[in-house]
């Protein structure tokens, strides 16, 4: 149901044209997910996106899946494939 309706949302010009546009220069085209570096602090893994120069491409990723407006920027984050894939097993905790 949930996957569904974002799956529209993917597909809509609103999003295509506009929101994840505003996300990724919010971030700078770089990924905004943390992880734990060697010292046990939260660092930004900061992937690069394709368009910026980087290898990869990223990724919108809804924080909270379950927010009533699937648009709101502040609910959105910008990750590389391999920081979306593992979101769910090493969450940051803040
Ligand atoms: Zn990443």
């Amino acid at each position: 149901m949930t996957s569904m309706r974002l799956k529209a949302v993917y597909n809509s010009k609103k999003w295509r044209t506009e929101v994840r546009s505003e996300v990724l220069r919010r971030c700078h085209f770089r990924c905004e997910a943390t992880r734990l570096n060697v010292f046990g602090e939260y660092d930004r893994c900061r992937t690069v996106d394709i368009v910026a120069g980087g290898d990869k491409s990223l990724l919108i990723d809804h924080i909270d899946p379950f927010h009533p407006d699937p648009y709101d920027i502040d609910n959105l984050q910008a990750l590389c494939s391999e920081c979306s894939g593992r979101k769910d097993g090493g969450r940051r905790r803040s």
